[in-house]
C-alpha cells in the first residue's frame, strides 16, 4: 500500500503522460472485432485471418502472406525455412531490436553482427561486401543474412541482394519496423526468400499482437503455414513427421488487422507530420540532428529519432531523457547495438563504432499517430528548455 501512495504522489502534480508509441485503434477495428464474437470465430484461423492474409499481401506487393502470432515467430520460421541449423553462420544487422537475433539462437546458429553506416542508419553494405569477399576467400560463407529495416526506413536493399545473390546467402528482411516503408516504390520485406513484419502493440498498425510471414515462393509459405500449425499433416487423425510450432495468429487480432490496415495511409502521414514538426521546431537548435530519410524510398517516421552532439547542445542525449521524463514524457535511447548487449557478448562483430555513436546520441521522441498538437509542443517546449537553460549537463 505504500507503494500505492508512492505512485500517487510521484504523479499527482505532473500532466498526464505522453508515451513513445501507442496502439491507435477505431470504429471499423471494433466493428471487425464485434463480427468475430457474432460469428462465433474467435478460435485461432477463421475467415478474418485469410482476409488479412489476402489484404495485407495487396498492400506490401507479394503473392503469398502467413498471420502469424509475431514477428519474432516470422523470423524464426524464415530462418528454418532456409534451413539455417546447429553451428550455422548468421549475418545480421547489429543496430536493432534483440527479437532480430534471438531467432537464430533458438537454432543453435550462431550470429555475425553487420554494423550500420551512417546516411541510413541500416546495415552497411560496403562493410557487408568486404567482410563477404574475405569468407568467401576462406571458403566460409555465413549461411543467411537478416537485414533490418529500421525505425521506418528501408536499408539500401539493391548492393545488397546483389551481395546475397553473388556469395549464395539466403535473405531474410526483418520488415517488423516498416509496415508502409518503400524502397524505390516497392515495399521492403519483399525483396528477399522471406519477409517478416510485426504488428506488435507500438509498431505503426497492431492487432495488440502479432506477425507476417511473405515469401515469394509458394511452397516456403505453405511449409511456413504447417510448421506454424505444430507441423500437422493432411490426414483426418493426428500425423506429425518433423517438430512443429503455436504460431497461427487469431481470427479476432486478424480482424483488428484488417482494420488497421485500411487506415495504415492516415497513419504514415501523422507520424511524418510529428516528424516534420520536430524538424520545424527543433531542427534550429545548435547539435540536434534527425535520423536521415535516404534518397531511396518513405520513411515512415514510425518513430522520430533525433542526436544530440553534446558539445554544441551543451547537454547530452541522457539530460534530455530525463528533462522530457520529468515532465513525464517517455523518450528512449536509440537501440543498444547488439554487439554492446551482454547476452550476445562473444558474437562476430563487423565493425560497430556507428551503431556505438548512434546508441550514444540518438533518442527516439513521442511518436504516436495519435498524438496531439498539445502534446507535441510539450515534448518541443521540453526539448528548448534543456538547450537554453544554460545548464550544463555533460556528463
Ligand atoms: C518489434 C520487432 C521485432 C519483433 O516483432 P514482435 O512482433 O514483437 O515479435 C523484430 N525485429 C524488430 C526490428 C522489431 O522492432
Amino acid at each position: 500500500m505504500r507503494y500505492a501512495i508512492h505512485e500517487v504522489r510521484m504523479t499527482d502534480h505532473l500532466p498526464p503522460r505522453i508515451y513513445l508509441s501507442t496502439p491507435h485503434l477505431g470504429e471499423l477495428e471494433r466493428r471487425l472485432v464485434g463480427d468475430a464474437f457474432a460469428t462465433n470465430w474467435v478460435a485461432p484461423l477463421g475467415p478474418h485471418v485469410d482476409g488479412f492474409e489476402a489484404e495485407f499481401a495487396d498492400v506490401v506487393g507479394t503473392p503469398h502472406a502467413v498471420a502469424l502470432s509475431s514477428g519474432t515467430a516470422a523470423l524464426h520460421l524464415g530462418l528454418i525455412l532456409v534451413g539455417v541449423g546447429p553451428g550455422d553462420e548468421v549475418l545480421v544487422s547489429d543496430l536493432t531490436f534483440s527479437a532480430s537475433v534471438n531467432p537464430i539462437v533458438y537454432l543453435g546458429a550462431r550470429p555475425i553482427l553487420v554494423d550500420s553506416e551512417p546516411g541510413s542508419w541500416t546495415l552497411d553494405p560496403d562493410l557487408l561486401g568486404r567482410f563477404l569477399a574475405r569468407r568467401a576467400a576462406a571458403g566460409r560463407v555465413p549461411k543467411a543474412l537478416i537485414l533490418v529495416h529500421l525505425y521506418g526506413q528501408s536499408a539500401d536493399i539493391d548492393p545488397i541482394l546483389d551481395l546475397c545473390e553473388r556469395y549464395g546467402v539466403a535473405l531474410i528482411e526483418d520488415a517488423a519496423e516498416a509496415v508502409g516503408t518503400t524502397y524505390r516504390d516497392q515495399s521492403p520485406g519483399t525483396f528477399g526468400t522471406i519477409g517478416a513484419y510485426s504488428f506488435n502493440g507500438n509498431k505503426i498498425i497492431t492487432t495488440s499482437g502479432g506477425g507476417m510471414l511473405v515469401s515469394p515462393d509458394r511452397r516456403l509459405a505453405e511449409r511456413a503455414r504447417k510448421l506454424a500449425t505444430q507441423a500437422r499433416e493432411e490426414a483426418p487423425h493426428y500425423e506429425h513427421t518433423e517438430i512443429g510450432y503455436n504460431y497461427r495468429m487469431s481470427n479476432v487480432l486478424a480482424a483488428i488487422g484488417r482494420g488497421q490496415l485500411r487506415v495504415l495511409d492516415d497513419r504514415i502521414a501523422r507520424r511524418r507530420a510529428n516528424f516534420a514538426y520536430y524538424e520545424s521546431t527543433l531542427g534550429e537548435l545548435p547539435g540536434i540532428g534527425f535520423m536521415p530519410e535516404a534518397p531511396w524510398g518513405r520513411h515512415t517516421r514510425w518513430l522520430t529519432c533525433i542526436t544530440v552532439d553534446p558539445a554544441a547542445f551543451g547537454a547530452d542525449r541522457e539530460a534530455v531523457r530525463l528533462a522530457l521524463e520529468d515532465r513525464n514524457i517517455e523518450a528512449r535511447p536509440v537501440w543498444k547495438p547488439m554487439h554492446l548487449q551482454p547476452v550476445f557478448q562473444g558474437a562476430e562483430c563487423v565493425g560497430g563504432s556507428v551503431g556505438e555513436e548512434l546508441f550514444e546520441r540518438g533518442l527516439c521522441l513521442p511518436s504516436g499517430s495519435n498524438l496531439t498538437r498539445d502534446d507535441l509542443e510539450r515534448v518541443v517546449e521540453a526539448v528548448q528548455e534543456v538547450a537554453f537553460s544554460g545548464v550544463a549537463a555533460v556528463r
